[in-house]
């Protein structure tokens, strides 16, 4: 499902593609990489700020494509280290982009480590019990240009006028593809938007730098490890058994553990890279010891690193987070056997951190304007 926008996005444009889109109009090739660094490094945000293109082909650029396909809707910041952007589309969807902050100890929160999350669909199809973003289903897969937009509205946060967001938003670390949607069912879009973050006259964002999160595509996960760029990969796993996973990931059924697993092992060996295993510890759904054990020995198995989310409560869902022993006798037989694992501490709650609520609560909140 995709959506014709009236003018393409700018910055779903590889450097490859807007020389050759230039050059029909008799522009010479080095146009095409000034434009583009008035987009990534100057970050410019009116065609008229580009002060080296002339008048004329600044027009016929604003007549061919759209320079900033995601508008800001709202910027929600956290008591916390958690930051939520809700950006419109031109069809007036409704995407989200998380900012986390992991403050490093001894230092201030200026020198906190910045995780940037992106989305690449509206809703999701893949339809996980416990997730928000799969409540209402997939509306429509993000193009490229979609996708690296969520990129730029964060770097334009560096404008802002508050200390807070000079100090903090300068920078980030690292880029995870695991907001909105499953990223492996709109692939090419989604390779097309890392290239462009990654490429030098793009944002230049270190691939090793960027981790995509599937909830277990195989045939996706296989083709994954073909590409030439090394992204890190993370595997929403949350159900160690094909038993429990079934129970909250339809997904299992097509792809059950018997055929993730290696899959996973595939890529791993071929990138030489640690993959992530995502547990979210859900009451009384696999937060057994039994269950620990079986993650335990996948974990080793695949030598992957595993990170535990407790669950964050979501409106109209009875699932519920364990309580903090549980979760910690969870990670200790993990522990045990010397695996790295990290028990994430919540953040973002008092925004409606979990995966889609924050959309969600909006397009509820129109429909009720508009009856
Ligand atoms: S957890 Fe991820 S894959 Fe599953 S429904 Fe939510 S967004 Fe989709």
């Amino acid at each position: 499902m995709r959506f014709t926008p009236e003018k393409p996005p700018l910055t779903g444009e590889t450097l490859e593609t807007l020389t050759a889109r230039l050059k029909e109009q008799g522009e010479p090739a080095f146009r095409a990489q000034q434009i583009l660094e008035w987009v990534y490094k100057k970050r410019a945000r009116r065609w008229e700020d580009m002060t080296n293109i002339s008048k004329k082909l600044r027009t016929w650029l604003a007549d061919t494509f759209d320079l900033m396909p995601a508008n800001l809707l709202f910027d929600k910041q956290s008591q916390d280290v958690t930051d939520k952007l809700l950006l419109e589309l031109r069809d007036r969807s409704l995407i989200e982009t998380v900012i986390i902050r992991a403050p490093q100890e001894g230092v201030g929160l200026e020198h906190s480590r910045k995780t940037i999350c992106i989305s690449t669909q509206v809703g999701c199809a893949m339809a996980c019990a416990f997730c928000a973003s799969g409540l209402a289903g997939l509306k429509r897969d993000l193009s490229a240009g979609e996708i690296v937009a969520q990129l730029l509205q964060v770097c334009y946060r560096e404008d802002a006028s508050t200390q807070r967001a000079r100090d903090e938003l300068a920078s980030f670390d690292n880029i995870v593809v695991m907001g909105m949607g499953e990223p492996l069912a709109n692939y090419d879009a989604l390779i097309r938007a890392l290239t462009i973050l990654n490429a030098p006259w793009g944002l230049g964002f270190g691939a090793r730098r960027i981790t995509i999160s599937t909830s277990g595509l195989v045939p996706k996960i296989l083709k994954l490890a073909e590409e030439p760029m090394g992204f890190r990969l993370a595997i929403s796993l949350h159900g160690a058994t094909d038993e429990v996973r079934e129970k909250i990931m339809p997904v299992n059924k097509a792809f059950p553990l018997a055929k993730l697993l290696p899959a996973v092992k595939t890529f791993s060996e071929k990138h030489g890279r640690m993959v992530t295993l995502e547990f979210i510890l859900i009451e009384d759904v696999n937060d057994s010891i039994d269950q620990a054990g079986e993650l335990r020995d996948i974990a080793r198995d695949l030598h992957a690193h595993v990170n535990l989310i407790p669950y964050n409560t979501v409106e109209g869902l009875p699932w519920k987070r364990p309580s903090i022993e549980r979760q910690e006798e969870f990670a200790d037989v993990l522990r045990a056997a010397r695996l790295p694992v990290t028990l994430r501490r919540e953040k973002g709650h008092d925004i409606d951190a979990a995966c889609g609520q924050l959309r969600l609560k909006t397009e509820k909140d129109r429909e009720a304007l508009t009856v």
